[in-house]
């Protein structure tokens, strides 16, 4: 090949480099929240190759001795990112990684982090064996080339409810289950940070396909907020320091569970319920129309057979 036509293909590439589409469009951003805390705000969509599955909160501790990561992100692609990130902002490398739950956009970067410890309560760890091949097969067919090389890393060991020392820094963690069967919240007294995974959304429709019961959910908000945090980082959407978060996903839980609970007392059919507008309040949230049809598919034969036969939703 001639001088002229390498550099011709140098300026080639340049150009096309300039083309492409930028890759930091899915690169995890972390955004100060209190003193040594990140979060990386997922986008409020669908998971998608577009947003490289980046759609759930991701937090980060720097104790001092290491850092602590809640929720690991989609792939082995993003929790290499995320990896590199934490060390430039931090100079420290993750030691622990805490799964709130097992839904796959929280838990399938976990193969990134080599040296560090996965945690993750009993019920999540089991959650996670039992649907990991579905998972695997789901997110590969999404994401494409952004889960390349990714497998489900399981935790390494189940954590207990308490308090617990990270390298000597102090963190509470909570059980609940009204999200996903099981829940690890984790509270940073120190700072009044609140991790709540996915039992709080924000400006984000909830997903609940595998809440035990809104009922359920809906009581365990109260204590949630009976902890008193300063500042709530939803497992979805922005970070909220008023309370507003907490608030909105109890508003929105306690109307689909009425209007499920309404519609089914008077025997409207999935498609109807579908058809009846959804209020106002509700409108302007993320995946609005998409969720509130996910529930519709997976909770509202509950309501209709606890009308047919009496059990419990
Ligand atoms: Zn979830």
């Amino acid at each position: 090949m001639s001088r002229h036509a390498r550099r011709g293909r140098a300026g080639l590439a340049a150009v096309l480099a300039l083309l492409a589409p930028p890759l930091l469009a899915c690169e995890p951003e972390l955004t100060p929240v209190a003193p040594a805390t990140w979060v990386v705000e997922g986008a409020r969509e669908e998971i998608a190759a577009d947003n490289c599955g980046l759609i759930a909160n991701l937090g980060v501790i720097a104790t001092g001795e290491g850092v602590v990561l809640i929720d690991s992100g989609p792939s082995r692609t993003l929790g290499e990112a995320l990896e590199a990130e934490i060390m430039a902002l931090t100079g420290q490398p993750v030691r622990w990684v805490l799964n709130t739950h097992h839904h796959p956009d929280h838990v399938f970067g976990n193969q990134a982090f080599a040296n560090a410890e996965v945690l993750a309560l009993a019920g999540t760890a089991e959650a996670m064996a039992r649907d990991a091949a579905a998972f695997e097969a789901n997110l590969r067919r999404l994401l494409g080339e952004a889960f390349a090389g990714t497998r489900l890393r399981l935790p390494d060991r189940a954590v207990a409810p308490g308090r617990h020392d990270f390298g000597g820094y102090p963190l509470e963690l909570h059980a609940f289950r009204g999200h996903s069967g099981a829940d690890l919240v984790i509270f940073d007294a120190a700072t009044g940070v609140l991790f709540a995974g996915d039992l709080v959304f924000h400006q984000r429709t909830a997903t609940t396909p595998h809440t035990p019961g809104l009922q359920a959910w809906i009581e365990e908000l109260d204590r949630l907020e009976a902890l008193r945090y300063r500042v709530m980082v939803p497992g979805h959407g922005p970070v909220d320091h008023e309370g507003a978060a907490l608030a909105q996903t109890r508003d929105y839980l306690a109307w689909l569970d009425r209007h499920f609970d309404e519609q089914a007392s008077r025997g409207a059919t999935a498609n109807q319920v579908r058809e009846a507008p959804l209020p106002e309040r509700f409108a302007g949230l993320a995946l609005a129309e998409y969720e509130l049809t996910r529930s519709l598919s997976h909770l509202y034969p509950r309501y209709e057979q606890r009308w047919l036969w009496g059990e419990a939703p």
